[in-house]
């Protein structure tokens, strides 16, 4: 017996919750007259695991079922198909994907969190989705042979974040000029300074609301302010662009984080610094690789969330010693509109 699932979608299509799902078991090498019991399952599961040093030795992984609905399949009759000397058997099926997860920390609807496996050392969260169908075939005097076959759907779930993004200054660079024996430095990080310290700083000027489209170059505008006694003096060196994904997974008395970074722009450079606000926008220099973070996601079992942080580096001169200075700021992350809806 050959079980084969088909559905209508192509293996790198997402769906979107709310979607009518069509499919079809095919079921080929029948040799028993008796027609086997056959179902169909869509569902899925929240998985989190918890490296033993965190969950102590009782907990390790934690799975949570998002939703399950089974459906006994029929036998379809195709003209020219399911013919009694044929061994192939049709069997049709479709699913509605819930628009939304009825969650038991409170009555209001939630949304599904989208399809998702990230990990860091040995913590991981996984979000899967997933249609299955099982034929029960009765062979001798009570006895089965169940076989399966599963198929995993991609979920993309696009929600707008209510948190309002922040913007922070992470790092200034205090700045001494020394005029005496002409000598002029640059400090590393600020430690205990007075607030009047002449210092640089990277000021994030983004858009409003800061949202970014996936797949698409997003330019990041910033501004590095500098004291009036520098200018002419001092010189960009370089600029790094990271970005930062937490996912955060709860459910039951099991909650993991786990954070990936990934590089934005990487851009070595020599731009003096010729006037107090240094005006820099990324678009300028077309470096800035497609923006493939995953989309910004909240709902009380999971967080998708992204901040950038920029460093710029400085140097007194042209050639002397490069130091950073930092800003970060929380970003929204968004899948393109669809190009048109389908009918
Ligand atoms: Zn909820």
């Amino acid at each position: 017996m050959k079980l084969l699932l088909n559905i209508n979608r192509a293996d790198d299509t997402a769906i979107r919750p709310g979607d009518d799902i069509q499919g079809t078991l095919i079921i080929s090498g029948i040799a028993s007259q008796k027609q086997p019991q056959c179902t169909a399952t869509i569902g899925g599961r929240l998985m989190i695991s918890v490296p033993p040093q965190v969950a102590g030795p009782k907990i390790d992984n934690a799975v949570y079922t998002l939703f399950e609905e089974t459906k006994q399949l029929n036998y379809e009759n195709r003209s020219g198909k399911n013919n009694p000397d044929d061994d192939v058997l049709f069997m049709p099926f479709n699913f509605r994907f819930p628009s939304h997860i009825n969650c038991s920390k409170h009555p209001h609807p939630c949304q599904f969190p989208p399809s998702t496996n990230v990990h860091e050392g040995n913590s991981r969260i996984r979000v899967e989705y997933y249609i299955t169908a099982a034929v029960d075939r009765h062979i001798f005097g009570g006895l089965s042979n169940k076989k399966r076959v599963a198929k995993a759907l991609q979920l993309s779930s696009n929600c707008s974040s209510t948190t309002s993004p922040a913007s922070s200054s992470i790092a200034s660079l205090p700045i001494t000029l020394r005029q005496k024996d002409y000598t002029e430095r640059l400090q590393p990080r600020p430690d205990g300074l007075p607030a009047y310290t002449p210092s640089i700083h990277v000021q994030v000027v983004h858009p409003q609301p800061p949202v970014f489209v996936r797949g698409q170059a997003n330019p990041i505008r910033f501004n590095v302010h500098s004291p009036s006694e520098a200018i002419g003096k001092i010189f960009v060196r370089s600029i790094n662009i990271n970005f930062k994904t937490s996912t955060i997974a709860a459910a039951g008395s099991t909650a993991q984080r786990v954070d990936q970074d990934a590089s934005g722009v990487k851009l070595p450079t020599l731009i003096p610094i010729d006037s107090e606000i240094l005006e820099l926008d990324t678009s300028t220099w077309g470096r800035l690789s497609m923006l493939s973070l995953r989309p910004t996601f909240e709902s009380c079992l999971m967080q998708i969330k992204h901040t950038a942080e920029i460093s710029v580096g400085i140097s007194v001169g042209p050639q002397g010693s490069i130091f950073h200075t930092s800003s970060r700021f929380d970003m929204v992350v968004m899948d393109p509109p669809p190009s048109y809806e389908e009918i």
